[in-house]
Parts: structure tokens; C-alpha cells; sequence
């Protein structure tokens, strides 16, 4: 019989943080695919034999997602229960889409189930509520990949700036002084508050703030490096008032 594919989010990183319904899974499940993100207190966690690591080939590049996708089919048509897990929530910016494309159109029984973000997550260990009362009524998630310079960039930092609400940027360290410009070219207050926050929820916790004139500088003093997100926005400064 075929077996069954979990589209699995792992959460933030802190093993407490992991669902209910996760945790089962994981138990359950024949076989465990998994990246580096869900980050190595869930991994180390899960016994090693029924784990795949399906992030970074021996070289060191990237998985191609469509030797990600062959292998969930070729387990569960083996009969094994998968456990496709991915940090955070599976949806965002995770390639779970595509993922689950793939196996409904090769009629593989999958079951999707939730993770908590990391882009509300990492900024609430930090302290940072991603929308308040008085600061924040809209919070965006993007992503800062992209090279806000080239002229078809798929995020409008214009219009993020123009809506005013909070702006959480994931997979932006790189590029961080790219997206920062990108804002103050756009109108932004350049002592708008900015917070970077790497490894959030886990033990290994680190937060640098500044503005997004300073923030640039305040990731290469601390040497911030990734998983983190940025938090640009008013609420980024309720961290500092709470202190
Ligand atoms: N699906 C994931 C995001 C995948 S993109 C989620 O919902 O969280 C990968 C990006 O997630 C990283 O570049 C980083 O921006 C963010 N991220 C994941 N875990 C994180 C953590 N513990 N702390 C800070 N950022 C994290």
C-alpha cells in the first residue's frame, strides 16, 4: 500500500515548540527528509536511522528540489510513511507548494500540518510583538533574497514602505544593505527601528538592533549570521522600552 507524505512544520527550533500532531509524526513516521532548519535539537531528537538529509549534497550546493520530490514519491510508494519536515511553517517561504504540486499529481496521500513561523516566532522570543495597538496594524512577511536593485524584483519595498505597518524579512542578512537602501529610497524614516534575530527560540539566541541607518553596521559588529529574521518597524523599538 502506498504510504502516506507529511508536509511537516518543525517550528522555530526550540523542541518544545514542535506541535503535538508534529511530535506524533515524527514518532510514527518510516522515514524523516529533512533540510538543516528545523535546526539540531529537533534533529537530534529524531533516531538516526530513519533520517534523510535531503538540504545540502556532498559538494555542498543545494538539493535539487526535483530529487526532493522523486524521493518523497519513491518512499511512499514503497510504502513508507514520510515525514517531509521543514522548518517553521511549511507554507512560508518553504516550498511546500510546489511539494505538495508534485505529489497530488502523481496521487501520493499527503496530509499538510502547520508549524509555528519563525517570522512571528523568532521576533516574539526577542520580545517583539509583530503587531501592537499603538505601533504596528498590518505586519508583512518577505522574503530577502532577491536583489532589491534589479528592476524586476519580486518584492515592491516601495509599497512596503508606504503601508507603514511592521515589515519581517526572511533569508535577509546577505542583503541587508540592499533592502535597507531600498526603504530609505522609498521614504522611510531613517530612525525607524530595525532588529535582527538569529536562531530564535533556540539556544544559541542572538539579537542586534539599531535603525535602519545603523543596522547594517550592527549586524558586522555582532557578526550576525543566518537563520535570522529582520523586523522593520516601530514595534522593533518596544524591545528597548520594555528594558
Ligand atoms: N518555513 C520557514 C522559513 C523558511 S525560509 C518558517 O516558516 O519559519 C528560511 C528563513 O527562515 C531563514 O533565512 C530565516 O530568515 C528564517 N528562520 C528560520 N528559523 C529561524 C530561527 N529560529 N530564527 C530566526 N530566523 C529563522
Amino acid at each position: 500500500m502506498t504510504g502516506t507524505v507529511y508536509l511537516v512544520g518543525s517550528g522555530p527550533g526550540d523542541p518544545e515548540l514542535l506541535t503535538v500532531k508534529a511530535r506524533r509524526l515524527l514518532d510514527e513516521a518510516d522515514v524523516v527528509l529533512h533540510d538543516k532548519l528545523p535546526g539540531p535539537e529537533i534533529l537530534g531528537e529524531i533516531p538516526e536511522e530513519k533520517r534523510e538529509d535531503v538540504g545540502k549534497r556532498a559538494g555542498g550546493e543545494r538539493t535539487p528540489q526535483s530529487e526532493i520530490n522523486a524521493r518523497m514519491v519513491e518512499l511512499a510508494e514503497a510504502g513508507d510513511d514520510v515525514v517531509r519536515l521543514k522548518g517553521g511553517d511549511p507554507f512560508v517561504f518553504g516550498r511546500g507548494g510546489e511539494e505538495l504540486a508534485y505529489l497530488a499529481e502523481r496521487g501520493v496521500p499527503f496530509e499538510v500540518v502547520p508549524g509555528i513561523t519563525s517570522a512571528v516566532a523568532a521576533p516574539a522570543a526577542a520580545d517583539i510583538p509583530v503587531t501592537h495597538r499603538d505601533h504596528a496594524s498590518s505586519v508583512s512577511f518577505v522574503t530577502g533574497h532577491e536583489d532589491p536593485s534589479k528592476d524586476e524584483s519580486a518584492v515592491d519595498w516601495q509599497a512596503l514602505a508606504d503601508t507603514g505597518g511592521t515589515i519581517v524579512v526572511l533569508m535577509g542578512v546577505g542583503k541587508l544593505p540592499e533592502y535597507t537602501r531600498a526603504l530609505l529610497d522609498a521614504g522611510m524614516d531613517p530612525s525607524t527601528p530595525v532588529a535582527l534575530v538569529e536562531k530564535g527560540t533556540r539556544p544559541g539566541q542572538r539579537v542586534a538592533t539599531g535603525t535602519l541607518e545603523t543596522i547594517v553596521d550592527a549586524r558586522d559588529e555582532a557578526g550576525i549570521e543566518p537563520p535570522a529574521v529582520t523586523v522593520v518597524g516601530d514595534v522593533a523599538g518596544v524591545r528597548e522600552d520594555l528594558r
